[in-house]
Parts: structure tokens; C-alpha cells; sequence
């Protein structure tokens, strides 16, 4: 068992006013599966846990109120302290679900304001199925309820069986899904399951003002935020960090890596064709690690494409592209489930991905980024799930990706270099190059960019529709993976490139 994962790491949960059989629920994540059947306020309530061993702590019921939760919360001591009898030794009871009922129990679906986490959840209460996700909507929370029904789960593949429901304000619908919504990310869903009245509640939003501070003060500010995030992913047991050898990755590395005796491995990957290992090599014998390289090869690395839209549910083929090496190597990890902290998205919230020096137009990228995140799942935990692991993002905990959003654009881009309060944060604990190592993406840094493109131009499309044919070609896995059920091994990709209609390229 993998004491050091979270209770649950994915769910499928059905709150119905009368009893009925549900569908045996399909996930792309890997895991064990609990079964649990309660009658909560004269509703009933089913759920399907997906666990490594240990799922006890992912439910709590009682008769008049219930939660299920998935995923972690980072900020468990703040809580607790909410809560009446503190400084009593934590007894059994106390897991993410009876942390988050009791914390309903005095807020209500204010709870949710609350938490600083990596979570889905579902609170059944007072004829009521609330529906919530961190602020970030890192695990996935899909939902489909009709009049005496609410279905919701960590997949949305789980909810393409299920009997149309109605639209749902405030819910972004899934293309090709009758029904089926998304839970934006911070907000939380509150539905009559008699009824279906359904009221959105916005319970976090990326700050629009921007702080001013002088630099010491700012570099401080991120490290202990940092420092705070990495902690509370790490607990007993080695943490494995995914490395680049950027700036990102190798910050989190390093701070998983420096209480006295901590012992950290880390994982770099790449292929025959493009890798990073030299620079990741260095970071790792700078901060001794225990380091080791996977050779993916490039057409593996293709092969993945059907995976990879399979566990994050996207039709964005440069969320894709980014995801798909992740995946490959994820599915390459081997032993037990492993808690994987990344480097990943910090580039968001400072600009990284932007690589001219202009404030306003830096400013204009982040603001753009920040607002259109949702939806995409590029956090999700689904990604490292299919292999049996459990990622996690410190640069996405709530106090840090608060904290990077509204720093002034100046503490960004500065001294003619990205990222540069991060730089300077890091700066005493890792090597010099590593500090000043301009951005390179995973996708670029793996060849998946031009992996997947030479998959589109060896079958004939012509160079500048490539773009627009990457976007058919995940439009169309999502439909056979996601919206038809088809098992990813069993897609024929080349198939699916074949059958792009050439008409739409004529140049
Ligand atoms: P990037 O697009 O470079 O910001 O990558 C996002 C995250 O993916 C990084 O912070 C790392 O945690 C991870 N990552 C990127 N490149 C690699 C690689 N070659 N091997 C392992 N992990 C990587
Ligand atoms: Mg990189």
C-alpha cells in the first residue's frame, strides 16, 4: 500500500432520490476500486473509490450528511484550527472527507473558500449534492444531473453511459457529451437532487492587481511560499521530482531536497532524437539526488498521443503537446505508486512562455493565461494515474500561484532575463547555469513538437496545415477515447491521420 498517496485519487459518485443500479464506471486512472452504498437524509448514495490501498479517509458519512473527496489538502493544520476540540490528538477520523464535513458543518458550502488543495469533492447534504474543486480545478470534476439524479466523477468517460441530463448553469458543457458538465475550476455547485436547481458559487479567482515590492523582499516572499508549497507535498517516504534541468523543476527539486538527511530521487526524460540530460545531470549532482534518465523513443513518444488524451479528457493539441511526454514517461515509471512533484505551469502565472522583454504586452499574456486555464486539465492527476502515481504542482498551490499572478511584471522580466524573481529565489541552491538557463518547453525539449509533426507530414499533409491537422487529429481521439469509450491501445492513430479529410488542406 502507498501510505504516502492521498485516500482516493479519483471517484464516481451517483446521489439519487430513488435506488438504481449504476454502470459499472470506466477511469483511465490506475488504482483499486471500494464500492460504498449509504442512505444519507433519505438519499442514496453510491460510490466507486479509486485508491492504492487506503480509501477509509476519502469518505465520511453520517446519516444526515456525507462527503467523498478525492485528491489532498496542503493547508490541514489551518483547518483544523477552525474546528472545536483543537489541540485533541487527531483521532482515526481524520482524513480530507471528515476534515471537509466538519468544516461544512459550520461553513456550509463556504467550506470551500477554505481550502488550499488538490481535490474533487462531493458533499451530500439537506437534499443537496454539493459539487466542488480546488481553486484551480486541478482534479477534473465532471457532472451530469436530471430531476432525482446527480452523477459525478473525476473522468467524464465515466458519464457517457449515463442518461442525458439537463444543462446546468454555470457548468461548462463537454463537447459531444449530452449533459455532461465540468465543474469550473474554484467554484462550487450546488444541486436540489430532487429538483436539479443548480446555483454556481465562485469561491476563488486569479488576482487582477498586481503587488509592488522591492526585489529582496519579493524573492523572500516566493521561497517561503515555495518552501511552504513543497513541504506539504512532501511527507514520509522519497519523493520522485520530474527534472528538466530548468529553472522550475530544478527549484522544486531543490527544496525537496533540503532538510538534513532528505533523500529525493529524480527522473529526466527524452528521446533518441532530443533530450535535457546533460543539464538535469548537473542539477542532480549538485543537489544529490538520486537521479535516473529514460530514452523514450520518438515513436513511442506518438503512440502516447491516444493515452494522453484519454487521461486529461483536452482537446487542445498544445495541451497535448505538452502532455505528452509527461505521459510517456509516466506510463514508464515502474514500481509502486509514486508521489511525483513537477515543475509544472509555473510558466503561467510568470509569463515564461512569453519571450519578449515588453511589461504590457507580458502583463496582457499572463492576464489572458491566467483567465483561460480552466478546462483545459493540464494539472490533472489522471495524466500520472494511468501509470499508478500521484503528481502533484507546488507552482499551482493556491498561496503560491496567488502570490506569482500578482507580482508587478517588472519583477518578472528584469535584468534582461524571464522568470527573474524566481531566479533570484533559487539562486543559493542551485548551480549558476541552471539559475540563468533560458526557458526551453518539455515539448520542445522532447521533440514531441516535431515528432508529432512529422507523423502529419510523412502521411502527406502539407507543412502549413499542420496545426490545424494536430487539432483534428486530438479532436478526433477525443471522440473515439473519451465521448465512444475505445480503449487507448485500441486506437489505430495512423488510421485516424489517414482519415483526415485532405480536402480541408489544399493550400
Ligand atoms: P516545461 O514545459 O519545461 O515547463 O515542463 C513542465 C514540467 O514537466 C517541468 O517543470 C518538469 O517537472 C517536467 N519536465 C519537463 N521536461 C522534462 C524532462 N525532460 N524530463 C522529466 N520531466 C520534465
Ligand atoms: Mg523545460
Amino acid at each position: 500500500m502507498a501510505d504516502n498517496l492521498p485516500c482516493a485519487t479519483g471517484f464516481s459518485v451517483a446521489v439519487r432520490t430513488e435506488p438504481e443500479r449504476s454502470p459499472r464506471p470506466s477511469f483511465a486512472s490506475a488504482g483499486s476500486r471500494t464500492e460504498v452504498a449509504q442512505t444519507v437524509a433519505g438519499l442514496r448514495l453510491r460510490a466507486t473509490l479509486l485508491h492504492t490501498g487506503a480509501p477509509e479517509g476519502a469518505c465520511a458519512w453520517r446519516p444526515e450528511k456525507a462527503a467523498v473527496v478525492a485528491g489532498e489538502l496542503y493547508n490541514r493544520c489551518e483547518l483544523r484550527s477552525l474546528l472545536p476540540g483543537v489541540g485533541e490528538p487527531a483521532g482515526d477520523g481524520d482524513g480530507d472527507a471528515q476534515l471537509v464535513l466538519a468544516l461544512f458543518d459550520i461553513y456550509d458550502l463556504h467550506a470551500f473558500r477554505l481550502l488550499n488543495g488538490r481535490f474533487a469533492a462531493v458533499v451530500v447534504a439537506g437534499g443537496r449534492a454539493v459539487l466542488a474543486t480546488d481553486h484551480a480545478g486541478s482534479v477534473p470534476l465532471y457532472t451530469c444531473a436530471a430531476p432525482g439524479r446527480v452523477l459525478a466523477a473525476t473522468e467524464a468517460k465515466t458519464l457517457r453511459t449515463a442518461a442525458p441530463g439537463r444543462r446546468l448553469t454555470g457548468a461548462r458543457a463537454v463537447p459531444g457529451m449530452r449533459g455532461v458538465h465540468q465543474v469550473p475550476a474554484g467554484t462550487v455547485l450546488d444541486i436540489g437532487v430532487g429538483a436539479t436547481g443548480c446555483a454556481p458559487h465562485t469561491t476563488w479567482a486569479p488576482p487582477h492587481s498586481r503587488r509592488i515590492l522591492p526585489e529582496d523582499r519579493a524573492a523572500e516572499a516566493v521561497r517561503a511560499a515555495l518552501e511552504s508549497a513543497v513541504d506539504a507535498r512532501t511527507g514520509p517516504g522519497t519523493p520522485l521530482v520530474l527534472i528538466s534541468g530548468g529553472i522550475d523543476s530544478s527549484g522544486v527539486a531543490a527544496l525537496a531536497a533540503r532538510g538534513p538527511g532528505a533523500t529525493t530521487d529524480t527522473v529526466s526524460m527524452g528521446t533518441e532524437e532530443r533530450n535535457e540530460f546533460p543539464q538535469a545531470r548537473a542539477v542532480a549532482g549538485h543537489l544529490g539526488t538520486n537521479h535516473t534518465e529514460v530514452v523514450v523513443p520518438a515513436s513511442e513518444l506518438v503512440a502516447r498521443l491516444p493515452h494522453t488524451v484519454w487521461a486529461a479528457e483536452c482537446r487542445d493539441p498544445d495541451i497535448i503537446e505538452y502532455l505528452l511526454p509527461l505521459t510517456a514517461l509516466y506510463l514508464r515509471l515502474e514500481g509502486p505508486g509514486r508521489r511525483v512533484l513537477t515543475g509544472y505551469g509555473a510558466d503561467i502565472p510568470l509569463g515564461g512562455m512569453h519571450r519578449e522583454g515588453r511589461l504590457p504586452a507580458l502583463d496582457t499574456a499572463l492576464a489572458h493565461d491566467m483567465a483561460t486555464f480552466d478546462g483545459l486539465n493540464e494539472m490533472t492527476p489522471v495524466l500520472s494515474g494511468i501509470g499508478g502515481h500521484w503528481s502533484t504542482h507546488p507552482f499551482w498551490d493556491r498561496e503560491v500561484l496567488e502570490l506569482l499572478t500578482s507580482l508587478e511584471a517588472g519583477l518578472k522580466s528584469r535584468h534582461g532575463r524571464d522568470k527573474w524573481v524566481l531566479r533570484a529565489a533559487m539562486r543559493d541552491l542551485l548551480p549558476h547555469e541552471t539559475v540563468t538557463r533560458p526557458k526551453l518547453g518539455v515539448h520542445e525539449g522532447s521533440g514531441t513538437t516535431s515528432s508529432f509533426t512529422r507523423l502529419l507530414t510523412d502521411a502527406g499533409l502539407p507543412p502549413p496545415h499542420v496545426h490545424r491537422a494536430k487539432r483534428l487529429v486530438v479532436g478526433e481521439l477525443f471522440q473515439q477515447v473519451v465521448v465512444d469509450g475505445l480503449h487507448p491501445d485500441e486506437v489505430d492513430l495512423p488510421a485516424v491521420v489517414h482519415r483526415l479529410d485532405r480536402r480541408e488542406f489544399v493550400p
